[in-house]
């Protein structure tokens, strides 16, 4: 820890830079640079994110030197200000900001105003020569130190703050809708009634030294890192809790002091769209929270060209030149205090997925970044966001409401009306998705806000809790929709439209069009996402510099023709169990598995054969000129059979089968640990026709493409491999038929037999493994189950308290366990390269689609990963941003 605890900003020089985020936080950091290039910013200091990391391992204390630290700074921030901290003629007022160096908005605190007492508020308003002003600041601030230092809350999460609530009488008292309609002597009663509130309940008088004041802010933005908001915030962005956070003390500026004031938040550019625009909303003769917690609906900064027109002109000014100096999107706060800009804080925007891809390539355009940092711009999991379903144009139905359009995507889900029962419902096995409608989210929704798929508030601006937090998450959400009355106890909310009152009560489904901002009644269908121009010149870069090749998981030929048109490369897994469920197959899938013998399974499989020939026909016919691997039976086959009483039942009628004798071979086929069981390769060691049927039905299904002028290039795959042996015997087996079939025909169509390593076994055997095969593609789901002695099917029950305390990192079904099943992919490999120098290896498991498994891939020397269809192009990024990283 350095002895320098205290960075100082204001008057055009700054001790700190923009570069120094991890010890200024990010807004300490920005502030000090906005400074020292000559934009507007209040003077203050900024104490770093090592006081923070000491004060929670000293139990709260605070390094020697603190103190005298910040009154110094103080002292230069009065000179600067011409006021003095705590003096009753000519008060200096501050606010004291949270600010972490990774973006967390709202989820920790803030204080503003700070320095207003009894004493000092007198002498603020003589100065000012307004009295309404100065005791409003002083009612602002004693709510906000009396919820933030001294903890005084509301009673549940449907009840107003009490501070609320005491404004809410004031006004009916007086007879006014706006709080600007209370005068300077309502407010002075507000204040005595606020600390006779937080006196009731803190037991503790509001302190009225400034200095008290000031270090009791600062424990409490230091203490607001640890929050359980901050907490959960912090885990879904991976956010270490040893970062710490730094405080910001800056001199207060007020937009609240008039109609020449105002304040306002911006992005540079549409943060929803990526267009070119100045884009956000203001409010005039208001303070910053206004506009964040949607209070009041703010307007569009348009509006501040005609208001405020210097003040804009010079905000304008301001933008442009932090977009070149920072290089990207901005996203900032001002306020304007008597016609004069400030600007209180600049970072880069959050964006939604569509406009991250809109605004990095039209930088490369205006050639403000080049195309690599273009695709290092790239959070590849945000790509979901764009390849996300849209309402169906040909559809769309009459609007119920209308709000505004804070994050796209459509939704279809069931409206629950809290936080709690969001989460509840969303943790339901199989429970439909749900839709949080509230009046307006606060940090405290977070949970909820993550469980739900989309989020409807009633008030709230483009930049309020609810926008930011769900573009953040990149959830289809709908602020300000001012046609809803909800009502939180009943669960319940009418919505005024010109349909009428509509009640929509808990569990009712209701589509949500975040890109358009409307609502509708019941579910609406959507149509899957398009790729925009601008991606698909993304794309075009991020595959002029990938190196690891993109396939798909498919199993139809419909998702084969979608990953196509995503840029799959071929497929690395089709699963063919998935074909034998449908309708019309079962029953002879069930007369192989119930066949007494071999000439009984034959014969069933006879019926199977030209339905498969025909599926891996229409597959090779979508996937014309690009290689198909196709995994032969996989699971086990009990899974095919009928379980509960009626069904077996059924199937034994359909079967011509006794109830009795269908009973005794579930029975027989019933395994204790069927993913360890008889199933993968093991199924064709005990019954070879099957993978014999399946290679004759690709072999023909080959013949017949090729005949049509198809490009096909067939890859067998043998799953769930222990021994070289069984590979060997099954290869031979598969490939004696396939030769056979291709000689019938005259045809010499190129294939190759390779196989899947999903057992740790197969990894440590891999140089003994490979020289029967021409390829590994390693199933990562099998070998993470096997690896961790974690079961696919049951680890919901407790991999969240794991995750919750700690214990692991995330999922591992997710991103790949790099220390586990990572070392022994590598493992795997390494030793499969040794005895087959150049041996093709791809992954198939659900780690092919996720962007830190497909950066693993591309450091252990992978040949490709396999992944669903929408997410390939997520992939291709992903391996694209792999490859610039690691050649940094
Ligand atoms: C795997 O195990 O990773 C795999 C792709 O196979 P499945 O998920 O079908 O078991
Ligand atoms: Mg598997």
């Amino acid at each position: 820890m350095s002895n320098k605890h205290v960075y100082r900003f204001g008057g055009g020089s700054a001790d700190g830079r923009a570069d120094q985020k991890a010890l200024l936080g990010g807004k300490g950091a920005n502030l000090a640079e906005m400074t020292a290039l000559g934009i507007p910013v209040p003077p203050g200091f900024t104490i770093t994110t090592e006081v923070c990391t000491y004060v929670s391992e000293h139990g709260g204390g605070y390094p020697d030197s603190l103190r005298d630290d910040v009154d110094a700074a103080l002292a230069r921030v009065g000179e600067l200000t011409g006021a003095r901290f705590g003096d009753a003629d000519n008060p200096l007022l501050v606010s004291v900001r949270s600010g972490a160096p990774a973006s967390m908005p709202g989820m920790m605190d803030t204080i503003l105003n700070l320095g207003l007492d009894d004493r000092t508020v007198e002498g603020l308003a003589r100065r000012t020569g307004n009295p309404r002003f100065a005791w409003d600041c002083y009612r602002r601030f004693v709510a906000m130190y009396g919820e933030v230092v001294m903890g005084v809350a509301a009673a549940d999460e449907h009840e107003l703050l009490p501070f609320e609530r005491l404004l809410e009488e004031k006004r009916a008292a007086r007879g006014v809708e706006k709080d600007s309609d209370l005068t300077a002597d309502d407010l002075r009663d507000l204040v005595a009634a606020y600390k006779v509130e937080i006196k009731q309940a803190t037991g503790k008088e509001f302190p009225t030294d400034a200095r008290e004041q000031l270090w009791g802010a600062i424990a409490a933005v230091f203490r607001s890192w640890g929050n359980p908001r901050a907490d959960v915030y912090r885990r879904m962005h991976n956010i270490p809790a040893s970062m710490g956070t730094a405080v910001n003390v800056q001199a207060m500026v007020f937009g609240n002091m008039g109609d020449d004031c105002a304040t306002g938040v911006a992005f540079t550019r549409n943060p929803a769209t990526g267009d070119r625009e100045l884009y956000g909303e203001f409010l005039t003769n208001a303070q910053g929270e206004d506009v964040v917690a949607g209070v009041r609906t703010p307007e569009p900064i348009a509006e501040l060209g005609k208001k405020l027109p210097a003040a804009f002109r010079q905000l304008v000014e301001v933008c442009t030149r932090l977009e070149a100096h920072f290089r990207d999107m901005q996203d900032i706060e001002f306020t304007i205090q008597n016609g004069q800009l400030w600007m209180l804080q600049t970072r880069n925007g959050k964006r939604t997925g569509r406009a991250m891809v809109k605004v990095a390539v039209d930088l490369v355009r205006e050639k403000m970044i080049d195309t690599r940092q273009a695709i290092l711009r790239m959070e590849p999991g945000k790509l979901d966001e764009v390849l996300h379903p849209t309402i169906d144009p040909r559809t769309r139905p009459k609007a119920l409401a209308k709000g505004l359009p804070a994050s796209p995507g459509a939704v279809i889900g069931r409206v629950v009306f809290s936080a709690a029962q969001a989460d509840e419902w969303a943790k339901k096995k199989e429970g439909d998705p749900v839709i949080l409608v509230r009046t307006e989210t606060s940090p405290e929704d977070i949970h909820g806000m993550k469980a739900a798929a989309g989020i409807l508030t009633a008030r709230g601006g483009m930049t309020s809790h609810a926008a930011v937090v769900a573009r953040g998450m990149g959830k289809c959400c709908i602020t300000g929709c001012s046609a809803l009355r909800i009502d939180g106890v009943r669960e319940r909310m009418t919505v005024l439209s010109d349909q009428g009152e509509v009640i929509i009560k808990k569990g009712d489904t209701i589509t949500l069009d975040g890109s358009s901002g409307e609502v509708f009644l019941g579910a609406v269908p959507l149509v899957p996402a398009e790729m925009s121009p601008e991606l698909g010149e993304l794309m075009h870069w991020v595959d002029e510099v990938r190196r690891l090749r993109v396939r798909t998981n498919a199993d139809t030929p419909a998702d084969a023709k979608t990953a196509r048109a995503f840029g799959a490369e071929g497929i690395g897994l089709c699963r063919t169990e998935h074909m034998f469920f449908q309708p019309e197959r079962i029953l002879a899938v069930r007369q192989m598995i119930l066949a007494e013998d071999e000439t009984g399974r034959r014969g069933a499989l006879a019926k199977i054969l030209p339905m498969q020939r025909e599926d891996f026909l229409a597959i090779f016919r979508e996937m014309d000129g690009l290689p198909v691997t196709i995994r032969l039976l996989d699971p086990p086959l009990h899974e095919f059979l009928p379980h509960s009483q009626h069904d077996i039942a059924e199937v034994a009628r359909e079967l011509g089968e006794s109830v009795e004798r269908l009973g005794h071979k579930i029975v027989s086929l019933t395994e204790a640990n069927p993913m360890l069981g008889h199933r993968g390769c093991r199924l064709a060691i005990t019954y070879p026709e099957i993978y014999e049927t399946q290679a004759q039905a690709i072999a023909e299904a080959a013949v017949a493409a090729a005949a049509a002028g198809i490009a096909v290039h067939p890859e067998v795959m043998i799953p769930f491999v222990i021994v070289p042996a069984e590979l060997r015997r099954l290869r031979d087996k598969v490939a004696a038929v396939m030769d056979r079939v291709f000689a019938a025909a005259g045809r010499a169509i190129p294939y190759s037999i390779g196989t899947m390593i999903e057992l740790p076994r197969a990894c440590l055997v891999a140089d003994q493994i490979a020289p029967h095969a021409d390829f590994f593609s390693f199933g990562t789901n099998d070998l993470t189950q096997t690896t961790l002695g974690l079961s696919r099917d049951d680890v919901a029950n407790f991999l969240p308290t794991y995750l919750e305390t700690d214990l692991l990192p995330g999922d591992p079904f997710v991103a790949i366990d790099r220390d586990g099943v990572g070392r022994l992919v590598e493992i795997g490999v390494t030793r499969g390269r040794q005895s087959v120098p150049g041996l093709k290896v791809g992954i198939c498991g659900e780690h092919g689609g996720e962007p830190s498994s497909v950066a693993f891939c591309h450091e252990t020397g992978f040949d490709y990963v396999s992944c669903s269809p929408f997410r390939v192009p997520i992939a291709r990024v992903a391996a694209a941003r792999a490859a610039l990283e690691s050649k940094k």
